[in-house]
């Protein structure tokens, strides 16, 4: 900054524009509009009321108190939009990370059904036994009753089972119960 320094109202001196009001203001708005938030915030508020206070020690000598005011109202609401935003990323993000485990759940609970069906087919078609056993490559594959094996959305991996069994995913368990 190279405004001059603040100095007491000698009578007839030019009013001097405050440099920290300046600084605060700049601060301030560059703490919201470059989303500098508290880091530039902070100092802006303290540049702010620092001016304010040699504004109103100078006795008229310093001037700026509007840019000390515009520098104190943006720097606190730099700090309290990160503080608003921290608030709601701790409510957003445990219950985005929720829902996205609740819809992983549901999709893989749709793919073990989409097994079943083809395992029961081809128990149909063969007439298989409870306790048999299809391989993959019974089920799924170009011609099969699946053309591709169902993938887990969060990454288990799916048993097919017997006959009697329902299929499993090793992440979500069984379509009717949780996991084994
Ligand atoms: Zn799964």
């Amino acid at each position: 900054m190279n405004a001059p320094p603040p100095v007491a109202g000698g009578a007839g001196a030019q009013p001097q524009t405050s440099g920290l009001a300046i600084a605060s203001m700049v601060l301030g708005i560059a703490s919201i509009v470059m989303c500098l938030g508290p880091l530039a915030g902070i100092p802006a508020v303290i540049l702010g009321h620092k001016a304010n206070s040699d504004i109103r020690k100078s006795g008229g000598a310093i001037q700026g108190g509007g840019m000390a005011t515009a520098g104190l109202v943006t720097g606190y609401l730099s700090i309290f939009m990160i503080a608003l935003w921290g608030m709601m990323a701790a409510v957003a993000v445990p219950n985005f990370v929720k829902a996205r485990k609740a819809a992983q759940a549901q999709q893989c609970k749709a793919n073990l059904n989409i097994i079943q069906d083809a395992k029961q087919a081809w128990a149909k078609e063969d007439a298989k036994s409870d306790d048999a056993v299809p391989f993959d490559a019974e089920l799924f594959g170009p011609g099969k009753n699946l053309p591709e094996k169902p993938q887990c959305p969060a990454g288990g991996t799916y048993m097919v089972n017997s006959v009697k069994e329902e299929p499993s995913c090793t992440m979500h368990g069984t379509i009717s119960g949780g996991r084994r």
